[in-house]
């Protein structure tokens, strides 16, 4: 399982990203502060690092020069607010690997997470690429979904909201629970939009699949 470090300071977001990772299987850390991101990094053997630029103490875009300096190899992701086109330059030239725009949808920066460790993956971590249950096989790499033989379309959407489903088997996942992962912190409480999914998800993987749990919310059906 990966580690990763976020370095973030606003608590929402950072709670945010950190619940999102967790549910997607890797192994998420926090701090909110330049020079501690600094030490984290150097000491401990994180897999990525995404990296806000406006924090406390040294900012981000110091923490990723003296990491560099010191040989830092990490991959980094740069998140910031920040989207003038001088800070993607200078955080690139800085040595950053990509970059994310706030406001961003999980999924986004999920996507941006997996191509970043994808080359330092082992062929061992490249078979938990692949998820199933039932007859429905997703392959994470290539984003395709098959029921059966029958490849089947998905939105990103619907995409992460059955794989999040599938990573947490026999588990009552609450709509609450499915909207942070799936919808992130933009969206509208009370908002029936988990249901509308997982109708569209039944119609396109078959009814049997997700299982509603009265009151609570959703579970896949072992
Ligand atoms: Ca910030």
């Amino acid at each position: 399982m990966n580690k990763i470090l976020i370095v973030e300071d606003e608590p929402r977001i950072a709670s945010f990203i950190e619940k999102g990772l967790r549910a997607n299987g890797f192994i998420p850390t926090v701090t909110r502060d330049g020079d501690e991101a600094i030490s984290m990094a150097l000491g401990n053997s994180f897999d990525l690092l995404i990296l806000d630029l406006g924090i406390p103490g040294k900012d981000g875009m110091a923490v990723l020069e003296e990491l560099r300096g010191q040989g830092e190899q990490l991959p980094v992701i740069i998140l910031t607010a920040r989207d003038n086109i001088d800070d993607k330059v200078s955080g690139l030239e800085n040595g950053a690997d990509d970059y994310v725009t706030k406001p961003f949808r999980f999924e986004e920066l999920l996507a941006r997470v997996r191509v970043r460790l994808r080359h330092s993956q082992s062929p061992r971590q490249q078979d938990e690429l692949i998820l199933s249950a039932g007859n429905v096989v997703l392959d994470l790499r290539t984003r395709r979904v098959k029921v059966g033989d029958r490849p089947v379309d998905l939105s990103a959407r619907e995409f992460t909201l059955i794989e999040t489903l599938i990573r947490h088997p026999g588990q009552v996942m609450s709509r609450e629970q499915l909207l942070d992962h799936v919808w992130g912190y933009d969206y509208a409480p009370g908002s029936n939009i988990v249901d509308v999914y997982i109708g569209y998800l039944r119609k396109k993987l078959g009814d049997d699949l997700i299982e509603t749990v009265r009151g609570m919310g959703y579970r896949l059906q072992s």
